[in-house]
């Protein structure tokens, strides 16, 4: 009963993902790119990542999974659709402090500004951030052992992937600007 509970609870967080996403980028296909980074091992990257977010559909319309199934207790589950809300509400944020200067391959575009407000003045990737709590969201949303961790397991290497890369063109590009921002922000949390 609860299984089928937070199935929903999963795909209407899913829905809203989506939402904030196709309204914050609608615009990037305009944007004319400067440097653009992109690589074999990028694409392989984002395909995991796609196929880790379509794993959990399979899994709520579908018993193909189902012989992977484990129980948690209810209360995780309600712990997860927290996270989930708190990972949507960072997304839609960063999304609108990034603005235009958000890219779905990582670059410099014309006219790109060092964003050091919003969400961005405490860490340097709210996004990423947001789309890790997502994925702790989703293993305590959907206790089955192959579509609750399918987008960890894909993100964590995108991320770890992506952040020395993003970081090195924003330092070619800002210099002592991202350099003096990254002495005053962390990563993923705060610095204090
Ligand atoms: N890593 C960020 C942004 C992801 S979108 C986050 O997790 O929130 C990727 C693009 O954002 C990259 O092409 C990079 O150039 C740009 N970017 C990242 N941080 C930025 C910042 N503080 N100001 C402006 N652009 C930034």
């Amino acid at each position: 009963m609860f299984n089928s509970l937070f199935k929903i609870v999963f795909f209407i967080g899913f829905i809203l993902v989506f939402i904030v996403r196709k309204i914050n980028t609608a615009n990037s296909k305009k944007q004319t790119y400067k440097v653009k980074t992109k690589s074999t091992a990028d694409t392989i990257l984002l395909s995991l990542n796609g196929i880790g977010m379509v794993i959990p559909l399979v899994y709520v319309f579908s018993p193909v999974l189902d012989f992977a199934n484990y129980s948690l207790p209810q209360w995780l589950g309600w712990i997860g659709a927290v996270l989930f809300a708190l990972a949507i509400f960072l997304l839609w944020k960063s999304h609108h402090d990034l603005g235009h200067n958000w890219t779905p391959v990582v670059g410099i575009v014309q006219e790109h500004k060092l964003v050091i407000n919003g969400v961005y003045k405490y860490i340097r990737h709210p996004m990423y951030a947001a789309h890790i709590v997502w994925a702790l969201a989703q293993i305590l949303l959907l206790h089955n052992w192959i579509a609750g961790y399918s987008f960890l397991i894909a993100i964590v290497p995108f991320y770890l992937f992506r952040v020395k890369k993003e970081e090195k063109i924003l330092m070619g590009q800002f210099g002592i600007s991202y350099k003096k921002y990254m002495e005053t922000t962390g990563r993923l949390f705060p610095k204090f």
